[in-house]
């Protein structure tokens, strides 16, 4: 609150101090900021490249001046128009493209921007190359004026507020996950898809608010102010400020176009001759910086930013829960190819509601291709899979989530930059509701803190509270292992899935997984184990199963399985390989 009443001071100040060329100037950089601020949220967050931001841009533009030339609407009644067909532009690109991964999706906004800029010259109607002139200014804030500056910087300041409210939410973790942890995301229940969409829509919006802007603020519309190198000057403002934080895009903005201007001053005068330039200084710009400084200049200026604390409400009211009410996983003749390689050849077992089941084999039995067909990141090619009754194998690993499947992976996936109470609140995900519009307007906080209240819980539940606000990358393995125990919690499972667990943890924390395990089965939940730790296995599981060379091979209690002739051989076997 302090820093919007400072940054709103600040903006007041500068519209009734500064000369009238630099209130030009600062209102251009608010315009542009507009933009950044979304792509900030789509790209340095979200991690999809977009090219294609001021072809957005341009929709807004060329709808307010044809709406208020060509059919005499008033400029304010324009503006849900023209934010309606950015915001439907940007829905069917990324419908089309969402399924597209990273590079794909930036070749696409590409084409989208190269189009667009050929529509707008183009179409009948929209002036051609020269565009639409005499655009009317909004009424009571003409063109460039100071006022203008008063109502850019709001905006700036308001698009600012409702990201950051964005990305401090359920949403918003869901966001973060995007770029490095899609898979990840899913297994917890979330539909990166949409999410993805959602943030290509919401930018898509705040550049046409840039372009309404714009075309009342010039009073001329013309397609090359929305063309491809204004969509990559967007992109090398957000990249300059840092892609990663909401105050870069408005520092990148002001870094770029104050440049742009002084160098179009000087460049010509030094190398004597007229041109622009400043085109191959940014170009050499954006290699440098992207060599030097990927995190932009924001991060470099302050330092290493320190992760909020966010406050934990103890007395929030609880998630509505299953009550560890477990059931029963049946496999049955389940078989997975890989080219000719038999990874699961008619496996079959059942894993007791309640119970824990291990699933033990000697490397490259097959024992995690079987949890991935579990948890949905594979399909089977033959067999049936079904909990407690219901069929789950085929199904997306976000349906299998909320079928109530929660999994830690062998291969820590965590969020390393984030603090451990949000790579946990993550696996809570689905038992939220607020959208990202509610979550924008601070609609979502008792649910919020629910949320992060039942993450805390499950912090505590294996131990780490005292970490609870640090990035989870410092973490010992041992301990960023527990952390994904946490957050497959969160999810409330009826049945856990848990791959090598106990690898890289301390005896002592052994022992108290062990004791987190029991307690959970005593709960009610179904556990399902894949481990080495012999002793940890024998001394925990009700049921084991032995697999090797992609078949069960053996199964039974503990003693049974280690007596059994064919498990000593299949382990002696592995260790002579
Ligand atoms: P485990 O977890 O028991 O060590 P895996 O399930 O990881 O075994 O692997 C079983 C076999 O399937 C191995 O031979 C492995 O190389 C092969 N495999 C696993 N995943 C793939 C994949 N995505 N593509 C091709 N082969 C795979
Ligand atoms: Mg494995």
């Amino acid at each position: 609150m302090r820093a919007l009443a400072l940054a709103l001071a600040a903006v007041i100040a500068a519209a009734l101090l500064l000369p009238a060329f630099y209130v030009t100037l600062m209102i251009n950089v608010g315009l542009a900021s507009l933009v950044g601020v979304g792509l900030v949220l789509l790209t340095g967050i979200g991690g999809q490249t977009s090219f294609g931001q001021a072809a957005f841009a341009g929709i807004g533009a060329y709808t307010t001046a044809l709406l208020t030339l060509s059919f005499g609407w008033s400029p304010w009644l324009t503006l849900p128009v023209a934010l309606a067909l950015a915001g439907v532009a940007a829905l069917l690109i990324g419908v089309v493209t969402m399924r597209l991964s990273g590079h794909y999706l930036a070749l696409a906004t590409i084409a989208w921007g190269t189009s667009a800029y050929v529509l707008m010259g183009t179409l009948p109607g929209l002036g051609g190359f020269n565009g639409l002139v005499d655009v009317p200014a909004l009424p009571g804030l003409r063109g460039a004026s100071r006022m203008m500056l008063v109502f850019v910087g709001v905006l700036v300041l308001a698009a600012l507020v409702l990201v950051g409210n964005l990305l401090d939410s359920r949403q918003g973790r869901a966001i973060r996950a995007l770029a490095t942890g899609r898979l990840m995301a899913e297994s917890m229940g979330v539909n990166t898809g949409l999410v993805s969409l959602g943030i290509f829509v919401i930018a898509a919006l705040f550049a046409g608010l840039s372009g309404w802007l714009y075309a009342h603020v010039q009073g001329v519309v013309n397609p090359s102010p929305f063309n491809l190198g204004a969509g990559i000057e967007y992109l090398f403002m957000v990249i300059i400020g840092g892609a990663g934080s909401l105050a870069g895009a408005v520092f990148g903005a002001g870094v770029v176009l104050v440049l742009r201007d002084q160098l179009n001053d000087w460049l010509p005068r030094l190398l004597g001759q007229p041109g622009n330039f400043e085109g191959m200084v940014f170009a050499a710009a954006v290699i440098l910086a992207l060599q030097n400084m990927p995190q932009g200049l924001v991060p470099l200026l302050l330092r290493r930013r320190r992760l909020v604390e966010t406050r934990i409400d103890v007395n929030a009211p609880a998630l509505p829960s299953r009550e560890g009410a477990g059931a029963a996983l049946k496999v049955s003749g389940v078989t997975r190819r890989f080219g000719g390689l038999l990874a699961n050849d008619a496996v079959s077992f059942t894993a007791q509601a309640g119970a824990i089941t291990a699933l033990i084999g000697p490397n490259g039995a097959g024992k995690s291709t079987m949890f991935n067909l579990i948890g949905g990141l594979l399909a089977p090619n033959s067999g049936e899979i079904s909990l407690g009754g219901v069929r789950i194998d085929g199904l997306p690993s976000r349906r299998v989530a909320r079928a109530g499947v929660a999994r830690n992976f062998q291969h820590v996936r965590l969020l390393a930059e984030r603090s451990v109470l949000e790579n946990v609140a993550l696996g809570a995900h689905r038992r939220g509701r607020a959208g990202m519009i509610s979550a924008m307007l601070r609609l979502d906080r008792a649910e919020e803190r629910a949320l992060l209240a039942e993450a805390s819980r499950q912090v505590a539940r294996v131990g780490l509270s005292e970490l609870l606000h640090s990035p989870a990358g410092d973490l010992a393995l041992g301990q960023q292992r527990m952390v994904e125990i946490a957050r497959a919690l969160c999810l409330d499972p009826v049945l856990l899935l848990l791959d090598e667990p106990a690898a890289g943890l301390r005896l002592a924390e052994k022992q108290q997984l062990a004791g987190l395990l029991r307690s959970l089965r005593a709960s009610g939940i179904t556990v399902l184990l894949v481990e080495h730790d012999m002793d940890f296995v024998m001394g925990l599981a009700d049921h084991v199963v032995v697999m090797e060379y992609g078949r069960v091979i053996s199964a039974g209690s503990p003693s049974v399985v280690q007596a059994d002739p064919k498990v000593m051989d299949a382990y002696l076997g592995g260790v002579v390989a």
